[in-house]
């Protein structure tokens, strides 16, 4: 392997330790800990996890954790009145609706009804907008968290080209701006884009988030480029067992890339770190405190 790896999870434990240094100076500022609050609807088994890693991660970071179990039948406006509560409570910093929510409720109405300053996963469409324009926003934890590997490894990114694959508001075009608002040259490809291997062959920087496992080939990848690897798929690993792998075939990638992400360590452990990020950026915020350097 020539490239180097790009190690996320000890990226994302030195994030986390200077998230909760930063909670303990709101703390001291403002009498109170920054807090999270977690809405899971149902009882998916990976959405259960995600919840209770999220409040474990907070408590750690020194910061409030407030969970919110609903049953699998609530009710669009039983979730709204339930988020609108949240958005009127002042110990509340951050609002997360766990997704995928069952079929009865309409994500964005609400996401819609999530109060922007408080919208820690960045999916308010204030938020995109407000990244969009270029505009102080909060951002999605996943694409952020891309960001901050890249500019670790890479520091200046002015000029490089990036090709996104993935269009997801959750993912891709978040990840697009981020890198456009950094001065690259971005290409967002999809399922309808033609020549893929063509496209991803022009790019210093590949961030693939697509959700197809191994599907970009190291032949794709220009040698020397950076190559961020998003997608977590299981695969059959044999003997009845199963794996978790990219989207990016990585050992073919890595022999020809100058650095890359792992799967899993990679990008994974970033999500929950930048989320308690901007957590602790939202409630400086909304009590009108400067920014944080070190976030
Ligand atoms: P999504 O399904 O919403 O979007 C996938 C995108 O891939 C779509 O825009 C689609 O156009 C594109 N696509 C599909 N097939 C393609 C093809 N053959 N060629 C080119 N593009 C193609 O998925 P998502 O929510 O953006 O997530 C993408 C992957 O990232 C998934 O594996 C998901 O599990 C993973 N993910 C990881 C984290 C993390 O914390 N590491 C967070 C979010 C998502």
């Amino acid at each position: 392997m020539a490239a180097d790896l790009i190690d996320g999870k000890a990226f994302a434990e030195g994030l986390r330790g200077r998230v909760a240094e930063a909670a303990q100076r709101f703390h001291k500022e403002s009498g109170r800990a920054p807090g999270l609050a977690v809405v899971l609807v149902g009882e998916d088994p990976a959405s259960s996890v995600y919840v209770r890693s999220k409040g474990k991660a907070c408590r750690e970071a020194g910061m409030e954790s407030i969970e919110h179990r609903l049953p699998e039948t609530t009710t669009q406006a039983e979730l709204i009145a339930l988020v609108e509560s949240l958005n009127a409570d002042d110990m509340v910093d951050g609002i997360l609706v766990q997704l995928p929510l069952p079929s009865q409720i309409d994500d964005k109405a609400v996401i819609g009804a999530i109060d922007p300053a408080k919208d820690v996963d960045g999916f308010h469409v204030v938020n995109a907008g407000r990244l969009a324009v270029g505009e102080d926003a909060l951002v999605p934890c996943t694409p952020l968290g891309c960001l901050m590997l890249l500019k670790d490894r890479l520091g200046d990114l002015s000029g490089k080209d990036a090709v996104v694959i993935g269009r997801s508001n959750i993912v891709g075009k978040p990840m697009a701006q981020l890198l456009l608002g950094e001065s690259c040259t971005v290409t967002i490809a999809h399922s309808r884009t033609k020549d893929l291997p063509d496209v991803v062959r022009r790019a210093d920087i590949v961030v693939a988030a697509v959700g197809r496992a191994e599907m970009v080939k190291g032949d794709w990848i220009k040698p020397g480029a950076i190559v961020i690897d998003v997608g977590i798929n299981r695969v059959d690993a044999g003997e009845g067992k199963t794996k978790l792998v990219g989207d990016v075939a990585f050992d073919e990638a890595a022999a020809v890339s100058a650095a890359i992400t792992p799967v899993p360590g990679g990008v994974g452990p970033m999500t929950i770190a930048v989320l308690l990020r901007n957590t602790v950026v939202a409630a400086r915020a909304r009590l009108g405190l400067p920014k944080e350097a070190s976030l």
